[in-house]
């Protein structure tokens, strides 16, 4: 177990580090401004990396690669999901940004090199490989810079309209920005995926750690009456209630007696095209300092 949170910890930390370098990039790049340009960045890098997009259908999302006899890189994109005459749609510019963590990033780039094989991604999500996650990581933090969207983020208790308003200022889906703003939030709040009537995944904000709120297990079943309600009418393509609340131990290990007082505000999202609702949960700082006060 101790083995297992360690190896956790390494990860975070180097997925964190990844953040980190991408932000320096692209403020020593003078890009750091909304939305951010991917290909801009890519663009510093010419002659030694060649970018194109196209239509790759199922092939891949993204592909790096490295031409020794030319000493180039050739970053490919795939433009399946844009629409004709529009900017890049979000995941196309998630991919562009993916594979620039794989460019950048030197144990990424060391290993193309030593290899001379292409290194084909895709999905968003999901990929439970370390540098791909790596990767993930740092194309999350080049399009959503903490350092811009931290003030957004933080103009009080995290809302759907916020995470909403600023996903379009950045270009990025609608989930990338809520696990984002989730990471970035200095409030107690956690987003939370369901599909299939499940806990898919949840990443909870760091005040709600310290503020000693942990997730239940996502093995466990979901135990929100109001979120049971909710996955049913999405399922069934109707319309789903936009706000709920209930008992924090619904969501969260408890201790003591006082956790059951604390109401749990819930913010239903549906996500169609992914078949999964987001759930933001928040709690008012007062009643988690409340919380701590009594265990
Ligand atoms: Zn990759």
């Amino acid at each position: 177990m101790a083995g297992s949170s360690l190896k956790y910890r390494i990860q975070k930390n180097r997925e964190k580090r990844a953040g980190q370098f991408a932000e320096e990039i692209l403020e020593a790049a003078g890009l750091l401004s909304l939305p951010v340009d991917p290909l801009a960045l890519a663009a510093t890098e010419a002659p030694r990396l060649k970018v194109a997009g196209g239509d790759f259908k199922d092939h891949f999302d993204g592909l790096l690669e490295y031409h020794p006899k030319k000493n180039k890189f050739f970053l490919l994109y795939n433009t399946k999901y844009d629409r004709p005459f529009e900017d890049h749609r979000p995941r196309t510019r998630f991919s562009i940004a993916h594979e620039l963590g794989h460019f950048y990033l030197e144990h990424h780039r060391a290993f193309l090199l030593l290899d001379g094989r292409s290194h084909y991604s895709s999905g968003e999500f999901a990929v439970d490989d370390r540098i791909e996650r790596e990767a993930d990581a740092f194309a999350a933090s080049l399009l959503m810079p903490k350092a811009l969207i931290h003030p957004l983020v933080n103009q009080g208790e995290l809302t759907p309209e916020r995470i909403k308003a600023i996903k379009e200022q950045c270009h990025t889906s609608l989930t990338s920005m809520a696990i984002r703003s989730v990471s970035c939030s200095d409030y107690p709040c956690d987003i939370v995926a369901i599909q299939n009537g499940r806990v898919a995944w949840r990443f909870p904000s760091e005040a709600l750690i310290e503020g000693k709120c942990y997730p239940l297990d996502k093995k466990e079943a979901l135990r929100s009456k109001n979120a049971q309600r909710a996955w049913q009418a999405f399922k069934k393509e109707e319309s789903v209630e936009e706000y709920g609340e209930g008992p924090k131990t619904d969501w969260f290990r408890s201790y003591g007696p006082a956790s059951r007082s604390i109401i749990v505000s819930e913010h239903y999202m549906p996500i169609p095209p992914m078949n999964m609702l987001l759930v933001l949960l928040t709690i008012s700082e007062e009643d988690l300092a409340g919380f701590q006060d009594e265990i």
